[in-house]
């Protein structure tokens, strides 16, 4: 997608802090980081949010979520605990309409959310 911001950053058309590649998906930094910890996984495929994720993107999304496991524990926050969230379509907020998982975690969070 040519004006998707995350595709973008797949392409390497915008800068970001990637902390993680493979040919499927990216792992960088918010750029509003909200924790100390703040990053977002995308898969490389662009769709705009859960509710347009196709028919066989199950592993995909699955391999995601363990890559946000491990990059918690790499991060020292694996035990401690973190927070991972999928924003979906306008009451969750959602701003950037390619499918990302925030990784937020290195302090307390509070529940229920805001
Ligand atoms: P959403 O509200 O869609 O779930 O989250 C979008 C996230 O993308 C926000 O946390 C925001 O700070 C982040 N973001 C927006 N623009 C950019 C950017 O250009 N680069 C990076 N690294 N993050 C961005
Ligand atoms: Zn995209």
């Amino acid at each position: 997608m040519d004006n998707c911001l995350f595709c973008r950053i797949v392409n390497k058309e915008i800068q970001a802090k990637i902390v993680y590649e493979d040919g499927k998906m990216l792992a960088f930094e918010d750029i509003r980081p909200q924790a100390p910890v703040h990053l977002l996984l995308i898969p490389k495929p662009h769709f705009a949010s859960l509710n347009e994720a196709p028919e066989g993107a199950e592993t995909l999304l699955g391999e995601l979520l363990f890559r946000a496991r491990e990059i918690a524990h790499e991060r020292g926050i694996g035990a401690s605990g973190y927070r991972i969230v999928l924003n979906t379509a306008r009451d969750s907020g959602q701003e950037v309409f390619h499918i990302h998982f925030h990784l937020l975690g290195g302090r307390r969070m509070e529940w229920p959310p805001g």
